[in-house]
């Protein structure tokens, strides 16, 4: 068997946004359907803001199984800022052999923004109307991109630590979308105007806190992806009704969780389930309009290797 090599480049092209979505629906519900149990991710630090992460896992539906070989290190061209760089290298699941290797960077990128998109669409108000994105990086450039094709919204709100880098993006993202995308200021104003809210950050600290945000809001918990920095507060956590992309991934993984099980406010029954068990219809998303609802998103392999079968088919498809 020949192995497909896909450059960012190449990553950037072919993984379009409306296809990752239908593949990350796809590729969440298997998770959730019968996949036999998945191994842990293991991050270890290997300088200062510099870590390492293996993602090894099996997407049995698709016949492929792999790992995520993914370096988290601070941008020296934009301080503040982290780069994903790695590759994803999926395998054959009958015959072993190596099927594709593909640029991690753009991969993790569009797939976690997709995936985002489609828990959006099934646990957001039907209707929800005001998007708003916490967060000027990477993410949250993508997340700007896929949200809209999951769900329309009638408004965009746009809110970073830097008003300069905000309102850059803001700028960019309504040229980009043909759509107005509002920088705004303060974090309490725009969480307070929001129903859909994602929060893409590497902060530390919570950048969103339980009162700032309204009963019916849905959000999305994306920028912690191990035991460390936490973007929301635990009375939020604990008022939520709490998805998972991974449930054994979030219990052992997720900041947020532990610091509002460390309290004392839940415990682990608080994650009702995964986002593939609210798309295969096992369990309910949100159960009234006046909930709050939260996905967890810690990334998970089974989107990468999605992915990478997405990229082959289409890339055998251009052939
Ligand atoms: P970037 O480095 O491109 O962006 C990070 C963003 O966080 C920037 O907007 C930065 O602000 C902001 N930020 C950093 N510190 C603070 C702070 N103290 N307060 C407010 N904002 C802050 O990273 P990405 O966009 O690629 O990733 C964002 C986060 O999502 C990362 O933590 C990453 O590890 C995580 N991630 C999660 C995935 C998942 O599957 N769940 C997948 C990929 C990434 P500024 O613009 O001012 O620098």
């Amino acid at each position: 068997m020949t192995i497909a090599f896909y450059d960012a480049a190449q990553v950037e092209d072919l993984l379009d946004y409306p296809g990752c979505i239908e593949a990350m629906r796809r590729a969440m519900i298997a998770l959730s359907s019968g996949e036999r149990p998945q191994p842990l991710r293991q991050i270890f630090t290997v300088g200062k803001d510099q870590m390492f992460g293996t993602m090894p896992g099996e997407l049995a539906a698709l016949c492929t199984f792999g790992a995520k070989l993914v370096s988290v290190f601070a941008d020296p061209t934009l301080p503040g800022r982290t780069r994903h760089q790695g590759v994803v290298v999926a395998y054959d699941g009958n015959s072993g052999a190596v099927s594709c290797i593909a640029d991690a960077e753009p991969i993790t990128k569009i797939r976690t923004a997709c995936a985002t998109a489609v828990a959006t669409d099934a646990l957001a108000r039907a209707d929800a109307e005001v998007l708003a994105i916490f967060g000027t990086g990477v993410q949250a450039e993508a997340h700007l991109r896929a949200l809209p094709l999951g769900r329309r919204f009638r408004e965009i709100l746009l809110w970073g630590q830097s008003p300069e880098r905000t309102k850059e993006l803001a700028e960019e993202m309504t040229r980009e979308l043909g759509q107005a995308v509002t920088p705004m200021a303060e974090g309490r104003e725009t969480a307070g105007r929001a129903d859909v809210i994602c929060t893409v950050t590497s902060s530390p600290t919570p950048i969103l806190l339980d009162e700032w945000v309204k009963p019916g809001t849905h959000i999305n918990l994306v920028g912690s992806s191990y035991l460390g920095p936490a973007e929301v507060d635990t009375a939020l956590v604990a008022r939520a009704r709490y998805v998972a992309d991974y449930r054994p991934g979030v219990l052992a993984q997720g900041a947020e969780l532990k610091l509002a099980r460390d309290a004392g406010l839940v415990d682990d029954s608080h994650v009702v389930g995964e986002i593939g068990d609210v798309l295969a219809g096992r369990i309910a998303g949100r159960e009234d309009d006046q909930q709050i609802t939260i996905y967890k998103s810690l990334g998970h392999v089974v989107q990468d290797l999605a992915a990478a079968a997405y990229l082959q088919t289409r890339g055998r498809a251009d052939q």
